[in-house]
Parts: C-alpha cells; sequence; structure tokens
C-alpha cells in the first residue's frame, strides 16, 4: 500500500517558500517503495516530480497537480579504504552533512563545497561548484531510474555531462531520470589545494598554513555565513542569476567602461562575467522592491531574497525587472539559475 498525503502546501519544499499545493505527496525511504509508485504513477497516468531539499527550486502559485516524490533515501558506504576512498551516496543523504563525514575521515575533494544546502541528489543536476571545486571533480557515476525506459542504469561521469551549472538531468534529459545514489572518489592522503581568491585571502589574513580540508572546509562555512542568508532565517535559494557566458567577439563589443571592470574568466574558449558585478553596476545591490516584497541582498547582489514577497508572480516580475535594468544598462542577459516548477 502506498502512503501518500493529499493536497499538501509546497511552500515548505522550496527555501524561497513560496508556490500553491501540490494534489500527492510521498516521502521516498527505499527502492521497494520505488517499484510500487512507479506501478501506480503508469496505472493512473500521474503526472510526477523527484526533489531534493527544494533550495534550487520555486514552485508556481498554481501548485501542482501530480505526484511530488522527496527523495529520502539515505546511505554511505565506504567501498574502499587505499589512498583513494571511493563512497557511494544515497541521494536523499543531506549534502553538507556528507562533506562533514569525509572531512572528519580526512578525506579530500569536496570540502570546498561545504555549506550548500540540499541533498545530495540535487548536488547533481547543476553539478554544484563554489570556491573552486565542482561535484564532477569527484563523480565516479550516479545510479538512477529511467523512467522512460522503466530500467535501473548506472550512468558513468561522463555520461552524466556534467557542466558550470549544467547536465545531462538538468539540460537534455530534463524529469527522465529519478537519482538514487552517486559513487565519488575522494583522496585520503596527497592533499591537494586549488587555488581561489577568497580562500587564499582568508589563510593569509588568519595567518594560516599548512592546509587541510577541515581547515578549508572551516574556512569556507565561515565566509559563507559572512555573505550569504541563512535559508533558514531568511528565504532565498542562493545564486538568483549564474554568471553570463558570451564570446570573445561579445565580449570585445562590451562598452569600453565594463569591459575594463567586469570581472571574468575563460571558460571553454568563451568568457565567463560576473553576473554580481553587472548586477551592482547597474545599481541594484541592495534593491528592496516594496511593490513585490523581493530584494537582492546586500553583501551579493546575486541572490534575491523574500523579505514579504506572497507570491511566485510578484517574483517572475522582480527577476524580470533586474534582467531588463542589468541589459539595458550593460546589453548583457541574465539567466536564472534556480528552476520554477512545474514547467
Ligand atoms: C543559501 C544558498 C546557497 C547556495 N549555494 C550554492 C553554491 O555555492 N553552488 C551551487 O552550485 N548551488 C548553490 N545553491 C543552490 C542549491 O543549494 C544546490 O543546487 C543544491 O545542490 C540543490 O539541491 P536540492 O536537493 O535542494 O535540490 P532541489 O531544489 O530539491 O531540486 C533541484 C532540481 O533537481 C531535481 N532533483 C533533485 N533531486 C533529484 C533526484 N534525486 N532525482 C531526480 N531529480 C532530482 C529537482 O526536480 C529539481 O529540478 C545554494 C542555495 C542556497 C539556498
Amino acid at each position: 500500500m502506498i502512503n501518500y498525503s493529499l493536497n499538501v502546501s509546497l511552500k515548505n519544499f522550496t527555501t524561497m517558500k513560496l508556490g500553491g499545493r501540490v494534489k500527492f505527496l510521498i516521502y521516498l525511504k527505499s527502492l521497494s517503495q520505488l517499484d510500487q509508485i512507479f506501478e501506480w504513477i503508469n496505472r493512473e497516468s500521474i503526472n510526477f516530480l523527484m526533489i531534493g531539499g527544494g533550495s534550487n527550486i520555486i514552485w508556481l502559485d498554481e501548485g501542482f497537480d501530480g505526484l511530488l516524490i522527496v527523495n529520502q533515501l539515505l546511505g554511505f558506504e565506504v567501498e574502499n579504504h587505499q589512498n583513494e576512498w571511493i563512497i557511494k551516496i544515497g541521494a536523499g543523504e543531506i549534502w553538507d552533512q556528507i562533506i562533514e563525514k569525509t572531512v572528519l575521515l580526512g578525506l579530500n575533494g569536496i570540502e570546498a563545497l561545504s555549506l550548500i544546502p540540499g541533498k545530495v541528489g540535487g548536488t547533481i543536476m547543476q553539478n554544484v561548484g563554489a570556491y573552486g571545486q565542482e561535484i564532477k571533480d569527484t563523480l565516479i557515476d550516479v545510479e538512477v531510474f529511467d523512467t522512460l525506459t522503466k530500467k535501473y542504469q548506472t550512468l558513468k561521469a561522463d555520461q552524466c555531462l556534467l557542466n558550470y551549472r549544467s547536465s545531462l538531468f538538468k539540460n537534455y534529459q530534463p524529469r527522465r531520470y529519478f537519482i538514487l545514489s552517486i559513487r565519488i572518489r575522494l583522496i585520503k592522503n596527497n592533499f591537494k589545494y586549488h587555488p581561489y581568491e577568497a580562500l587564499d585571502r582568508y589563510f593569509d589574513d588568519h595567518k594560516i598554513s599548512p592546509l587541510n580540508s577541515e581547515i578549508i572546509r572551516q574556512a569556507v562555512i565561515d565566509i559563507r555565513r559572512t555573505k550569504l542568508p541563512n535559508p533558514a532565517e531568511i528565504a532565498n535559494c542562493g545564486s538568483f542569476f549564474a554568471n553570463p557566458i558570451i564570446n570573445q567577439k561579445q565580449f570585445n563589443n562590451l562598452d569600453p567602461d565594463i569591459k575594463n571592470q567586469v570581472p571574468h574568466w575563460l571558460f571553454d574558449q568563451k568568457i565567463k562575467l560576473s553576473a554580481a558585478w553587472l548586477i551592482e553596476y547597474s545599481g541594484l545591490k541592495d534593491f528592496h522592491d516594496q511593490q513585490t516584497g523581493f530584494a537582492t541582498w546586500f553583501k551579493q547582489p546575486l541572490i534575491v531574497v523574500n523579505e514579504t514577497g506572497r507570491s511566485t508572480k510578484d517574483l517572475i516580475q522582480f527577476k524580470d525587472f533586474i534582467i531588463d535594468q542589468v541589459f539595458q544598462k550593460t546589453q548583457i542577459k541574465l539567466l536564472m539559475e534556480p528552476e520554477f516548477l512545474p514547467n
């Protein structure tokens, strides 16, 4: 028998605290449950969506007339105890708790991704990245349920097409796969640090050396806590806009004032621009809109916070305003990072 709740508010399934109601809600705790759920979905032709922690999604006001599956599949299995440790992790594990565990084991490879909210499955969706690390750097493979073929499958890391804030699951085959578990490879000895400006500055200021993964984790936590709003206190979805990627010709054609100042990085033979800088340059840092109830965060304008906002419709109006103003000022079109659901 399938245990589900009916007509549940979606506000608690997004860190932006917005959205209508969902018809059916299930917490997925075991794979045997999944077989039953999928049989029910097929029999009744129900629309379905799987989520993790809701930190990268925003529900529309009309809600979802289908089944929401909240992935709570757990698991932390160490497969190897050599210099390279292979760890299999359930997609419903809380990502930051996994990092804490691996750091306590003295492992290296994901510590710079500390304090990113959400579950393990969500990290694969957009190849989470921060402070010089990305999940793709350590990923071995992903165990999935293919809702098209109705088969369990293991996809190797290169089949997952992970790139800057993108993946097979998000960009090429959206909604096709349920992510069930992942395997990552971490290093026990031979600690590696990929220099990153904000971290370098932190270690200089605090006169810290030598480094290890525990020190990196603590530095990232300290920096993030001073810079980013905690979604448990102030509703937000982290970076609301992705850094725009343009080609050399577009870069050359930028207004000289912008071209000379905008922080930028080479990326796949293209140029990635700082969206935060573009928003600030457009006069929209710490911008509060009384009418919609949304604002850009005073320390990091990439983040849109929900101050008194009540509807996703108003959030869409707010983000369209930001995109439009930035375009008028810079000729660069910002793209959103979180996703409106259902889409
Ligand atoms: C304060 C804050 C800071 C953040 N900082 C960063 C950052 O530094 N770097 C970064 O990359 N991101 C960041 N994020 C965004 C977000 O936390 C990450 O993308 C996170 O990995 C999303 O995980 P989640 O479990 O919350 O996913 P959800 O929001 O629940 O889902 C995101 C998408 O993945 C799908 N999905 C989730 N789990 C599964 C699954 N098991 N199977 C199939 N589909 C699934 C959902 O359907 C949806 O399309 C931040 C967010 C906040 C609020």
